[in-house]
């Protein structure tokens, strides 16, 4: 399994791109800023979006896909998800108002995008690769991905602050070889980061120290500017992790 990172950022500007994570050539982790920087035979390839959650950030890619691609298709693009961040883009996004339903075009019999409901302990296999729901703790309806294959696994937190939940879970996964997690703030904006449901330096290591597992850990969505200030942080409170930033355009390879 090829895990490509096309947007790691907590925003935009100067070339950073938000959530965007290609798995293989057929599958995408989130649907943010960083979906603009595939080609169209790319985008077109594009068969399954897992949604950690419903956040713009998250999603903002999804609907402009679908309208540069849909009528090119020859399946539906399905959607997995928490039922829960389903509910938000049907209630929100594809109601006709801030963007076509695309589920009834161009008919509900041959529709472009279809949802597919993944609910937490559900696995989806999908040609060797499974994928699967852990809780995390955000203040909306979110989840972590546990992209599993024969020679390992990795975790990608998606949006999170402090949670048991998920630290138990990543402890049931004995071959975690990635982890990729969410510090989006410098321990000064620790404030911040608890009102807006993200880990800061301090929460992270906290969790790090309940780990009994030992991945590779990649610190994502750091806020534009603030890359510098968290890392430095990230180095002073947990040294024996060598943590390194996820980079745009980085390879990861189970
Ligand atoms: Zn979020
Ligand atoms: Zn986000």
């Amino acid at each position: 399994m090829k895990l490509s990172v096309l947007g790691c950022s907590g925003g935009i500007g100067s070339g950073r791109h938000t959530t965007c994570l290609k798995v293989d050539d057929d599958v995408l982790i989130d649907a943010g800023t960083g979906i603009t920087t595939l080609d169209f035979d790319q985008l077109l390839a594009i068969d399954h979006i897992f949604l950690t959650h419903a956040h713009l950030d998250h999603v903002l890619g999804l609907p402009l896909l679908l309208d540069s691609m849909g009528d090119m298709r020859e399946s539906p693009l399905t959607v997995h998800a928490l039922p829960e961040v389903l509910e938000v883009l049907s209630t929100h996004l594809f109601n006709w108002r801030l963007w076509p339903d695309f589920r009834m075009i161009p008919s509900a019999e041959a529709p472009w995008l279809r949802f597919s409901p993944l609910a937490f302990g559900d696995a989806f296999e999908l040609g060797g690769r499974t994928f699967r729901a852990l809780p995390v703790n955000h203040g909306v309806p979110a989840c972590a991905f546990h992209l599993a294959t024969a020679a390992g696994s990795l975790v990608f937190s998606g949006d999170t602050t402090r949670s048991e939940a998920f630290v138990a879970a990543l402890n049931a996964i004995a071959d975690l070889r990635h982890l990729i997690v969410d510090t989006s703030f410098e321990n000064a904006l620790a404030g911040v980061a608890r009102a807006s449901g993200h880990h800061w330096p301090d929460s992270l290591a906290e969790e790090l120290r309940a780990l009994r597992v030992r991945p590779e850990v990649w610190i994502t969505h750091l806020k534009p500017g603030n890359e510098a200030a968290i890392m430095n942080d990230l180095h002073a409170v947990a040294p024996a992790w060598a943590l390194k930033a996820l980079q745009q355009g980085q390879l990861i390879e189970i």
